[in-house]
């Protein structure tokens, strides 16, 4: 069995058919069930977890017409899994917190995107960038991650080193933090997320890197599988290349989830 837990519909209808164009293409590439995991800043009802310029622009869509629609997906017996990706802003921890309670969700991803007011994802803020202090940023940003590991709000952190995404890398070596980062991560029991996604990133690999995918692997961290589709077509892109690397950096399990219960499943060749 194999799983692609992180993906958007975002940029289609919020109907059936769309959601079934998602599962022709997991189908088609031999997974079997997929999880749907929108933008939490997208939803009316969570507008007050993060309301910037940037997301007030997006704040477009219902969160229960969202609910409503994957519920009668899975109400068909459509292999679905219920998904949101939040960001997590370390202010914003309870009100965060009280917003997952209120719902049902088989999984909760917690994802860094915003270090401040720095979306340093974002294209836009490239020239933001130029001017930085990377390894300043890349230092906040694992620790922000390992803050919303020990927040215990989420199930698996996504694209864990969301931070390379343009290629800016630090001059110093970070081995010996990055290690310890991961190292108090795994004691809080969170899954990381391996992502086809860095693919079709200016970086051009996946998340996270053979290095990180090694402490991740040292320190026994459970692992979800996604492609972070956008459109349908991307929905398990390259998990033939992703899931032979797993392999080699000594994964044989990664996790699905059911209603928020973790569970280890073969990753099979
Ligand atoms: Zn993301
Ligand atoms: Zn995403």
């Amino acid at each position: 069995m194999l799983v692609d837990y992180h993906m958007h519909l975002e940029n289609g209808p919020k109907e059936l058919s769309y959601v079934e164009k998602f599962l022709k293409t997991a189908k088609e590439r031999g997974i079997s069930e997929i999880g749907i995991s929108e933008h939490c800043y997208r939803f009316h009802e969570a507008k007050h977890l993060l309301d910037n310029e940037w997301t007030a622009k997006r704040n477009v869509d219902s969160l229960k017409e969202y609910l409503d629609l994957l519920n009668e997906a899975k109400s068909r017996g459509w292999p679905i899994k219920i998904g949101i990706e939040i960001d997590y802003i370390p202010e914003n921890e309870e009100l965060i917190r009280d917003f997952v309670a209120k719902y049902e969700w088989d999984y909760v991803l917690g994802s860094v995107h915003w270090l401040g007011s720095f979306g340093f994802d974002l294209k836009e803020n490239l020239a933001i960038w130029e001017k930085s202090n990377i390894e300043e940023l890349w230092k906040q940003y694992f620790n922000t991650l390992l803050q919303a590991a020990r927040s215990g709000i989420f199930d698996s952190l996504p694209h864990p080193d969301l931070i390379k995404i343009y290629g800016f890398y630090p001059q110093n070596d970070l081995s010996d933090f990055l290690n310890q980062i991961f190292e108090e991560i795994a004691k809080t029991g969170v899954a990381l997320e391996a992502s086809t996604a860095g693919w079709r990133k200016p970086i051009g690999e996946m998340y996270p890197s053979e290095f990180i995918l090694g402490l991740i692997k040292k320190h026994n961290i459970p692992l979800t599988l996604a492609s972070d589709a956008h459109f349908a077509e991307d929905v398990g892109k390259d998990f033939n290349k992703m899931i032979p690397l797993l392999h080699k950096a000594g994964f044989s399990e990664f996790v699905s989830f059911e209603r928020r219960q973790k569970k280890l499943e073969r990753l099979n060749k």
